[in-house]
């Protein structure tokens, strides 16, 4: 019987080891997935240049954190006089002027931009906009976004993760793959949503599909 006793309590502690080591998985866990296109935020200044003084953007579209897709367009212009028209852009207006492109659309640009979270665009890439009343050239500004999950304090507390925190996302459907190096950023207006870019999407196969997140 001490032999019975000895193998019950070995089954005991490899069901235990099992049950922390390996990561349950929880369909509701699931990360849902936003696919930014190509957009602009603008100034003020710059709203003016590109649509006239005293000009306010058009609410289209309410997104999270207090966004909107305005109704207005712009044109980009990289080197060579290459442009791509009917560029979305997104309120409300910011301190400085920024471009988010995926890597696909600098390469028709002619553009080197670097990869970067939204805001930090020191020595980010230049480009050109323009607008019905004006064109606007930015020395720096252009970047391609770093994904990243938005998430509310308490789907942070869920899921055990700080704001900055990098972790991985793993997508089984499409054509399958994990991202790396996805940042965490936290805030009470943030609903839970990973935002990648067109070329993120597309290389993984993904629309409407759903990542689970792995630390
Ligand atoms: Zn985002």
């Amino acid at each position: 019987m001490q032999e019975q006793q000895l193998v019950d309590e070995i089954a005991r502690l490899v069901a235990e080891q099992l049950k922390n080591s390996v990561d349950v998985y929880n369909p509701a866990d699931e990360i849902p997935i936003g696919i930014s296109a190509r957009h602009v935020h603008l100034s003020r200044e710059d709203v003016e240049t590109l649509f006239g003084k005293g000009y306010q953007l058009n609410k289209k579209k309410e997104l999270m954190g207090g966004q909107f897709a305005a109704q207005e367009c712009v044109t980009i212009v990289g080197t060579k006089l290459r442009a791509i028209e009917n560029v979305r852009v997104l309120g409300p207006e910011r301190i400085q002027s920024q471009v988010e492109v995926a890597k696909t659309d600098a390469i028709r640009l002619g553009l080197n931009p670097p990869v970067r979270q939204s805001g930090d665009l020191a020595g980010s890439a230049p480009i050109a906009m323009v607008g019905p009343k004006g064109v606007v050239y930015l020395k720096e500004g252009c970047i391609v976004a770093k994904r990243h999950i938005h998430m509310a304090p308490a789907d942070a507390a869920r899921y055990g993760v700080k704001d900055k925190q990098v972790v991985k996302v793993r997508f089984d459907s499409g054509r399958g793959g994990v991202f790396e190096d996805v940042v965490i950023r936290v805030d009470d207006t943030f609903t839970l949503e990973m935002h990648i870019d067109t070329d993120e999407a597309n290389g993984l196969g993904i629309g409407k599909d759903k990542g689970i997140l792995i630390k």
